[in-house]
């Protein structure tokens, strides 16, 4: 019987072995070194600010793999041989495959700071990660101050795990507005904000230089470029990630910054196949990158993968790109594309509303020459995924969105309506006359 071998039980990982149970028979494992059983890493957080257990972050009961026959090998794999078909493992064993699916992940990037390896220096990634910040940062009279160096979103939700232990945090910034290479200008100003309404000691434009060592081996302080010392007991380092690929240096599979794929998944070696963060486009599909480091991208290639193994060569069509994240009480979604400072094409325009007195806003993104709806940005307010996919699809224009705003409100009931707000303002600014219909759910579910 054909052994399909998986490396990594993260989402892209599992995904497959259980896509590729339901269409096979084949013999599948799972080797992967972090946990024995699946996780949600997006819910790491969540454990540490005490809103569930580590067990509950296993959406599997553990007796699940071994009644749909997956064999689950809790083990590190040190190299690849593609030849022999091989993997060696670092306890000293082998194990062969037929078929081989790479979903190793990412690694937190580290730049070479000096200190970095020093203790109490730490990413924000792993199980292991999350058990270390335990001991790092367990309450605010053994870490009395951390320093978080890289404003994304695994930085924002570090400094927002540490705030619920009261634990003060300076969190240091390159850019000269949050995350502005990805959000608008507008959006990214109300974060700042927002993080300094939390006590959080937002520095922009600041760059890490250097961690100190207090003599015995553990930070006592970072310096930065502005001339700063700050005092510190721990140091998070979340300045972005990387595909976890260095095992694969000696093997004969192409890599760039992950391992190297076509749309088919398929690797330049045959029946070696790679998904999920540690994959890499060799160009990207329309405007996404050609690594995407998210969650749902990671399923999508599971079970892409899963039908080019069992006999339905599929190519991965992510379709069109959406988001969500939460900056602290604000929760954010994208649809489409909405370019901050970087990449933002000559064509694209938008529009931006904010709420006048809460930490609520819009931005639609549109093309100046022909109108067409490019994408959104949403902030403190939860908007319906599928509207927005199909007005992307059906290539809807700027002033159909905002007409129909409403047949995307999520759930009027539980999130105030804001649309009249947004209508009104975005006649003014643009000089329309644009009337709100009604929410229609015969539009909204495509009812006869
Ligand atoms: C704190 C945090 C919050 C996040 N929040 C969000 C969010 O809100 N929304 C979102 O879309 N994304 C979020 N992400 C990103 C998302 O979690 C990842 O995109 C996703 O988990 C990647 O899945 P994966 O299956 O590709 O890899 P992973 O989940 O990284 O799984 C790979 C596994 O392979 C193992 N492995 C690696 N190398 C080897 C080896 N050589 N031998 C054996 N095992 C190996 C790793 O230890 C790991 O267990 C977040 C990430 C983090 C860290």
């Amino acid at each position: 019987m054909e052994h399909i071998v998986i490396i990594g039980n993260g989402i892209a990982g599992v995904t497959a072995a259980r896509h590729i149970r339901k269409l096979s028979d084949k013999r599948i494992t799972i080797i992967s070194g972090e946990t024995p059983y699946f996780f949600s890493r997006t819910a790491l957080m969540y454990v540490y600010m005490g809103h569930m257990k580590f067990e509950h972050t296993q959406p599997y009961e553990n007796g699940f793999w071994k009644k749909n026959r997956i064999d689950l090998l809790q083990a590190f794999v040190e190299k690849v041989d593609t030849d022999a078909k091989v993997l060696h493992l670092a306890m000293g064993n082998t194990i062969s495959y037929d078929k081989l699916i790479i979903a190793t992940g990412s690694k937190p990037n580290k730049f070479g700071w000096p200190g970095q390896d020093l203790q109490g220096v730490q990413g924000l990634y792993s199980k292991q990660d999350l058990e270390l910040l335990e001991e790092n940062a367990p309450n605010n009279k053994v870490c009395k101050r951390a320093v978080i160096v890289g404003g994304g979103l695994i930085g924002i939700e570090l400094a927002e795990m540490l705030r619920t232990r009261e634990i003060p945090v300076t969190f240091l910034v390159r850019e000269d507005s949050f995350w502005n290479g990805v959000l608008p200008a507008g959006e990214s100003a109300m974060i700042n904000e927002h993080i300094k309404e939390h006590h959080i000691d937002l520095k922009l434009s600041t760059n890490l230089e250097t961690i100190l060592d207090d003599g015995a081996g553990r930070v006592k302080a970072v310096t930065t470029d502005q001339g700063e010392t700050i005092e510190c007991d721990l140091v998070g380092l979340t300045a972005g990630v990387s595909p976890n690929i260095d095992f694969l240096e000696d093997s004969a599979i192409e890599t760039g910054r992950g391992v190297l794929v076509n749309r088919k998944l398929e690797t330049n070696i045959p029946d070696v196949y790679a998904i999920g963060d540690c994959a890499e486009q060799h160009s990207g599909i329309g405007n996404r990158r050609p690594i995407e480091a998210v969650w749902y991208t990671g399923r999508m290639m599971g079970e892409t993968v899963a039908q080019t193994i069992c006999g339905n060569p599929t190519e991965y069509k992510p379709g069109h790109w959406f988001n969500s994240a939460k900056f602290l009480d604000i929760e954010y979604q994208t649809y489409g594309w909405v370019f901050g400072r970087k990449g933002k094409p000559e064509y694209e325009a938008h529009y931006h509303w904010r709420h006048p007195e809460e930490k609520i806003c819009v931005t639609i993104a549109y093309d100046k020459n022909t109108e067409k709806f490019l994408g959104i940005n949403t902030f403190g307010m939860r908007m319906r995924h599928q509207m927005f996919d199909r007005w992307l699809t059906e290539e809807k224009d700027i002033d159909y969105v905002i007409a129909h705003l409403k047949d995307a409100n999520f759930d009027p009931e539980f999130y105030k309506p804001y649309e009249r707000l947004i209508l009104d303002s975005y006649n003014q600014t643009r000089n329309k006359n644009i009337k709100l219909k009604s929410k229609s759910l015969k539009r909204i579910f495509q009812l006869g």
